[in-house]
């Protein structure tokens, strides 16, 4: 069957396929607390005789999103306890969230704003709200970056985009403006000449932070779509969040990292999943986190390294949680492990 529209209900999951009759009813619980989308670019990515299919654990509801554990709370990382106006973040001195808009076209089973985003979520900001933000960001002038994120800003119009990008523009102080979107991956035919225009303004530099998790996000299209960003002057990252049973072994890591870099795309982020709630059966321990990570040192080029953070409960910013490869000795020398596991005395004794 060919979707041709995203799937957003227990019922549509039925009927496409993504979901067996019998679990029907734990699934609507789930979906009274949070949203269901699945753009058709992702459905037809899924393996619908895997149980274990990445793209679709990514996607589909499960009943284990109905446990909440004692440690997972509603706003994992702060967000509400720095936000000065509605749709601001200020967390650190020279940047700010921009939260415009709280909808996503697809909806991530470990969302770590999953209480904010979505048709019950916090909606989009209403003119007067937005006005308020950059104000706030004009009075600011410590302001270097803007930040948009939400929710997935490249879900608006060109249009409001394009007014976003104007009244940033007219804020000297305000030199960098970063996108945070999972569209080039989930919905690349959104990703025309028109939207691209939109994201650019005249004298700010724009980034794009691509948020995928798997390789085979990076398809033909959206490589193509990405590319398209790229060869207009935008500059693009990538975030992914590190998830028991999607990605969580060096190979996968690997693949995802290189076709990254394939798409030049640079690897930013690596996430420690956050104490979201209904999240516990995509979290993996951060020793178990480390591991990957070193598995990846020597693995892969140095242009795929990603850098494994936390964002830290409560608001407190990102800690990197990756082994240091150096300790200090006792003689006042250094002990640096190189990629294999071997230590090497640093400067060397002769
Ligand atoms: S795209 Fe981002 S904000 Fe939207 S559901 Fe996924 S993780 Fe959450």
């Amino acid at each position: 069957m060919t979707v041709v529209r995203p799937v957003r209900t227990p019922a549509e999951l039925v009927d496409a396929g993504h979901l067996s009759p019998e679990h029907l009813g734990d699934i609507e619980r789930v979906a009274e607390r949070y949203a269901i989308a699945i753009t058709p670019a992702m459905a037809a990515l899924m393996d619908r005789n895997d149980p274990n299919d990445p793209i679709a654990r990514q996607f589909v509801p499960d009943a284990a999103e109905l446990v909440v554990t004692p440690d997972e709370r509603d706003d994992p990382i702060g967000d509400l306890t720095h936000s000065p106006v509605e749709g601001i973040v200020h967390r650190y001195p020279d940047r700010v969230l921009l939260k415009a808009v709280h909808v996503c076209p697809v909806y991530c089973r470990f969302c770590f704003r999953r209480e904010m985003v979505g048709p019950q979520g916090l909606g989009t900001l209403s003119s007067e709200a937005m006005d308020k933000a950059f104000a706030y960001i004009a009075t600011h002038p410590e302001i270097w970056e803007v930040i948009l994120t939400g929710g997935d800003p490249l879900v608006l119009s060109p249009r409001r985009l394009s007014e976003i990008m104007e009244r940033l523009a007219a804020i000297d102080h305000v030199k960098i403006v970063r996108f945070h979107t999972r569209v080039p991956v989930v919905e690349p035919d959104r990703v025309n000449a028109e939207l691209i225009a939109a994201l650019k303004a005249s004298g700010k530099t724009t980034y794009l932070a691509l948020h995928a998790n798997h390789p085979r996000e990076l398809t033909e299209a959206a490589r193509a779509a990405s590319a398209r960003l790229v060869d207009s002057g935008i500059v693009m990252l990538s975030q992914t969040v590190l998830l028991r049973g999607i990605n969580d072994d060096p190979e996968t890591l690997a693949a995802l990292m290189r076709a990254f870099v394939e798409t030049r795309i640079k690897p930013y982020y690596l996430h420690h999943p956050d104490l979201a709630p209904g999240t516990s059966h995509f979290r993996l321990s951060i020793a178990e986190g480390q591991a990957l990570v070193a598995a990846l040192r020597g693995r892969i080029s140095g242009l795929c390294q990603p850098t494994y953070i936390l964002d830290i409960p409560g608001g407190h910013g990102k800690a990197p949680l990756g082994l240091s490869a150096v300790t200090a000795r006792e003689d006042g020398a250094y002990s640096v492990s190189d990629y294999r596991g071997q230590t090497h005395r640093y400067p060397p004794e002769e």
